[in-house]
């Protein structure tokens, strides 16, 4: 069997796969693969695909498949997998990172002390405790902040059109969700449902002061809906580690030069631990893969 390891994955993994057959990451090979590993930088467009007459089995190390043609793939026999349990940790504590970080002035603090400026007076901090964290999504990685939030006295209450209960948050509709949150975290895929249901119309359902944390799919906010909220005041912070592209285009994302954004380059599935248990679930599929050929 021929590996190609097309994006960046934890360093053991060529190691591991060995004993399947050939693992390489010289992308011009890619007509010999019968295996191709992406993350979300390869696109496995039609064009890609048809590059590969050989290729049997795609492996997504994350959760979405927004970078698979998988009508594509399953036209051409292509099994698609990805790996959609491993990543909830890494991102619900990026989410939290955000959550923490924001309120408590983390960023403003340090960047007063590098500055040598000595702001105790001017930075006053608020607390999580007794606040409403409301998410959107109650799945997998809302679930873990959920867990996490109630750890921090927060009260819990989320929106998901397909789960009407959950043993961690009390379910609520939409416009509840927008009218009761102090804070709220998006975890929903990226569907024509989802895309924009941040926007001018139910941002000015939300509380004033609101703050918006985006760990999910950028698309499911308009950037500047959300630059305008932030500029007024109406909105307190963004925090969003996902984009329209990655990068952002630096010159026009109306985001990148906004007040209280807080910001980071798409790492909500990158820990160590995390690129490990991806690479133990693709271990799995490709055994089971080996077996069944
Ligand atoms: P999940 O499938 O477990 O949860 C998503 C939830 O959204 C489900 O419960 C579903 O019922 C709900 N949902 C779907 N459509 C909805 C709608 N129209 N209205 C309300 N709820 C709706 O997924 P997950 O593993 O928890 O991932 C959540 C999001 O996080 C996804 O968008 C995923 O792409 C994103 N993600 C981001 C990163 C990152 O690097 N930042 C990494 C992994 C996942």
């Amino acid at each position: 069997m021929k590996i190609l390891i097309s994006d960046s994955f934890d360093a053991s993994l060529p190691g591991k796969l060995g004993r399947y057959g050939e693992v390489f990451d010289d992308q011009s090979r890619l007509p010999e693969a019968d295996v191709v590993l992406v993350r979300s930088k390869t696109k496995c467009t039609r064009e890609y695909i048809d590059r590969a007459p050989n290729l049997k089995l795609i492996i997504r190390g994350g959760v979405g498949l927004d970078n698979v043609d998988v009508d594509y793939a399953k036209l051409k026999g292509i099994t698609v997998r990805n790996t959609p349990e491993a990543s909830s940790i890494a991102v619900a504590e990026l989410a939290m990172a955000f959550l923490v970080s924001i309120p408590s002035l983390l960023i403003s603090g340090h960047m007063t002390m590098v500055r040598g400026e000595w702001a105790k007076k001017e930075l006053k901090r608020t607390e999580l405790y007794g606040k409403i964290l409301g998410l959107v999504g109650i799945g997998r990685i809302a679930t873990e902040v959920a867990v996490r939030a109630r750890a921090f006295g927060m009260t819990v209450i989320a929106y998901d059109k397909f789960i009407p209960e959950s043993p961690h948050a009390e379910m609520v509709t939409f416009e509840e969700l927008l009218t009761r949150s102090d804070f709220i975290s998006l975890h929903v895929p990226l569907t024509p449902e989802t895309e924009g249901m941040i926007n001018a119309k139910t941002i000015a359902r939300m509380k004033p002061g609101i703050v918006l944390v985006n760990t999910g799919r950028s698309k499911c906010v308009v950037e500047s809906d959300i630059a305008n909220a932030l500029n007024s005041g109406r909105m307190r912070a963004f925090g969003t580690d996902v984009w329209h592209s990655d990068p952002p285009e630096w010159d026009t994302c109306p985001l990148v030069k906004a007040p209280n954004v807080f910001m980071t380059p798409h790492i909500g599935a990158s820990t160590k631990e995390n690129l490990l248990r991806i690479g133990e679930v693709i271990d799995r599929i490709i055994a089971d893969f080996a077996r069944e050929e």
